[in-house]
């Protein structure tokens, strides 16, 4: 299979690499930098296989949003424990193995698009519109290969009344 002439950018020669692309409009940088983590000084590292999950979230979730919608800003993806202790993450947090990511949203309009499109077109694990309550801020979604993937979603009917 012969690729295509790719002058958009160099996502073809540094994928793998630590410091380059997870998928064509993500890259590891953006889905593991953390302010908490720079803040504190803590590490935000992940292994080989949380960067293998964070490319799974990104090409079966973030990409098809992304190609609906234009760029998307993901504001917390992978966490380190020390991280997810210090932003109060759950305990059990699929930020902690590269599964999950938050999208910024502007409020309900944005968050309902997003919610819908996802529900529609992705095979996501667990989508959840955050806070609970007031105006929307930022989307929880994941996916996962170590099971089927839930498609399950929390607060949305709450957050669009
Ligand atoms: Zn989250």
């Amino acid at each position: 299979m012969s690729a295509p002439a790719n002058t958009e950018n160099t996502r073809n020669t540094d994928k793998g690499n630590a410091t380059g692309q997870l998928s064509e409009h993500f890259s590891l940088e953006e889905m593991t930098r953390s302010g908490m983590a720079i803040r504190l000084r803590l590490e935000n590292k992940p292994t080989a296989s949380d960067i293998a999950r964070m490319r799974e979230l990104c090409e079966q979730v973030l990409e098809p949003l992304r190609r609906r919608y234009g760029r998307i800003c993901v504001t917390s993806g992978y966490r380190s424990v020390a991280v997810n202790k210090a932003v109060g993450g759950a305990a059990r947090s699929q930020h902690l193995t590269g599964e999950a990511a938050d999208i910024y949203v502007s409020g309900r309009v944005m968050a309902q698009k997003y919610s819908d499109f996802l529900m529609a077109h992705t095979d996501f694990d667990q989508l959840i519109v955050e806070p609970r309550h007031g105006r929307p801020r930022w989307l929880h979604i994941s996916f996962t290969r170590r099971r089927k993937n839930r498609h399950e979603v929390i607060n949305y009917r709450a957050c669009m009344q």
